[in-house]
């Protein structure tokens, strides 16, 4: 870590933090890790489901290894609060093959020398049981997944995320796009033009 950065850190305990429940990893001003806790391994190992820190050493990218529509989402929010010295907050979901967990993380700026981010866990839960048969679109057969996010049409109606499917989508898979992943990538006008 360079000297600026520990001198932005000064006033943080970054040996409280590393023994933190909630998962803590400090980046620089170029979004390259620079500090990870105990937490953020046992919680990034279990999504990945190996050892995280050999693929995502220190002093890679945090954003590298992340979807496309999620990195671009992650370098904007890390980049403004860089460029405001505000901090912010932020709720997202993250999966290990058990469980659906929600986090929400507050991003710190640390002068403009980096970011000190702290994700703490708002709920977690087991997902629920996917039957193939019964996500198939009686009609024609298909299982509808989302182009962007990979969730999948349920048949009581909504759009969920399936780790099987996940993994490996089912046979007799189409694509389409959910409401919010339609909005996100093709905005009002294909909304519009859909109704
Ligand atoms: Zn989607």
């Amino acid at each position: 870590m360079d000297s600026g950065l520990r001198q932005a850190l000064a006033r943080y305990d970054l040996d409280s933090l590393g023994r933190s429940g909630d998962v803590v990893y400090v980046i620089d001003a170029d979004l390259r890790l620079r500090f990870v806790n105990q937490r953020y391994e046992q919680v990034a190992d279990a999504v990945t489901g190996g050892e995280v820190l050999e693929t995502y050493p220190l002093g890679s990218c945090v954003v590298d290894g992340i979807d496309a529509v999620l990195r671009h989402h992650y370098t904007d929010l890390f980049e403004a609060t860089l460029q405001t010295g505000e901090p912010r907050m932020a709720d997202y979901h993250c999966h290990t093959p058990e469980e659906e967990r929600t986090f929400r993380c507050m991003i710190y700026p640390l002068g403009t020398e980096g970011l000190l981010t702290v994700h703490g866990e708002l709920e977690s839960r087991p997902w629920p049981k996917a039957d193939v048969e019964a996500v198939r679109d009686p009609d024609t057969g298909l299982v509808s997944m989302c182009a962007g996010c990979r969730r999948v049409r349920m048949d009581e109606g909504g759009w969920r995320h399936v780790p099987q499917f996940i993994d490996e989508a089912p046979r007799d898979t189409t694509h389409g796009l959910c409401d919010p992943c339609l909005g996100f990538y093709l905005g009002a006008t294909a909304r519009g033009a859909q109704r």
